[in-house]
């Protein structure tokens, strides 16, 4: 057997999430070169470039950055909505499960979950669940897609599967925002260009800091209409920026050279997949990009976890049956092959 030598205690392999990777050399260079000046007085150029760069990638006419991905999705379903309505969203999704109710907190709209027969609903999903008009009933007011889809395992949905979605949501005059923190890893396995994806919703969120590297950050993209009142609820969510250059230089220095990169990712993903599946009866669902969830035959997530961080190798326990691995820029394949063969030992040990 190889002596593992680039993942041990002394040095872990972290795959809890794509969100851990660091800002490299060449991305710190181009942060601290980056020009500034106040964004909430007169406009700093760096995030300027960065807001017309994703806005053209994403075929909309303009875009704004955000502090953060939660931000700038609190900020489309604020700009979208009005208080007493609700918005359908996946049942498995991130503004359902991890914005802290930010919905209704924020936007005093409530969430309907939406789940079908498949990983990510679809569009015959999303019809059963409009309600039949009624003085007793809330109104629907926005539909929210995820693509690709977290809690699902970094499930794409496809250009034409979201095309029918749009349709249904317009049938009943719903805008549509698209929570796409990973739309990079959704294009990249589609290949498709971005605003193809895009094109599909009235809103978009993109995030800097997932698969792509950069510490910080996310845009809202959309009309000039949706953008000037996302702009202002940004401001009072406590958002405006000032010398934002300096995180808008990192995004994009991202966008630029770590997109590209991203079916790296998705290829470490297939083959940790391959290599987990079956140990110790676990079942891996086939990875469509750079997440991989492992199903335990028992609910022993947190001791498989726990063994697998003593070898070096973090994962993240998303419930108690079920595990997630992500690959991502700071998990090189060697490593990962390294890892895959760790955690295959862990699972046939922990679960005997
Ligand atoms: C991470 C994530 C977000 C939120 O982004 P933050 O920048 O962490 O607030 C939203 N949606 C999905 C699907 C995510 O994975």
């Amino acid at each position: 057997m190889p002596m593992s030598v680039l993942v041990s205690p002394a040095t872990p392999l972290d795959l809890r999430s794509d969100t851990v990777t660091r800002p490299s050399t060449a991305m710190r260079q181009a942060m601290a070169l980056a020009e500034v000046g106040d964004d909430v007085l007169d406009g700093d150029p760096t995030t300027a470039a960065l807001e017309a760069w994703t806005a053209a990638a994403l075929g909309k006419e303009r875009a704004l950055f955000f502090p953060s991905g939660s931000m700038a999705n609190q900020a489309a379903i604020w700009v979208h909505t009005t208080p007493g309505t609700e918005v359908l969203c996946d049942a498995e999704s991130h503004v359902y499960h991890w914005e802290i109710a930010g919905a209704a907190a924020l936007c005093g709209v409530q969430c309907r979950p939406v789940r079908g027969e498949s990983a990510v609903f679809r569009a015959a999903d999303l019809r059963a669940h409009i309600r039949t008009p009624s003085i007793h009933a809330p109104e629907p007011s926005l539909v929210c897609l995820e693509n690709t889809h977290n809690g699902a395992g970094g499930v794409v949905t496809s250009v034409e599967e979201m095309r029918d979605i749009q349709a249904v949501a317009r049938e009943h005059a719903l805008p549509v925002h698209l929570d796409g923190a990973r739309l990079w890893n959704a294009a990249t396995a589609l290949q498709r260009p971005l605003a193809h994806l895009a094109a599909c919703a009235d809103s978009v969120m993109v995030s800097f800091s997932k698969g792509l590297g950069a510490p910080v950050g996310a845009c809202l993209a959309g009309s000039a209409d949706i953008i000037t009142r996302a702009h202002r609820v940004r401001k009072r969510f406590g958002g405006g920026m000032r010398q934002s250059g300096v995180l808008a230089a990192a995004a994009l220095h991202a966008a630029q050279h770590h997109y590209d990169r991203l079916a790296e990712d998705h290829a470490s993903a297939r083959y940790l997949a391959q290599v987990v599946d079956g140990a110790g009866r676990a079942r891996v669902v086939a990875p469509d990009t750079n997440i991989v969830m492992i199903d335990l035959p028992q609910p022993r997530a947190a001791a498989v976890v726990a063994r697998a961080r003593e070898r070096g190798v973090r994962l993240t326990e998303w419930h108690p049956a079920r595990i997630r691995a992500v690959t991502h820029l700071d998990a090189p394949a060697g490593a990962v092959a390294e890892a895959a063969a760790l955690l295959r030992q862990t699972l046939e040990e922990v679960l005997a």
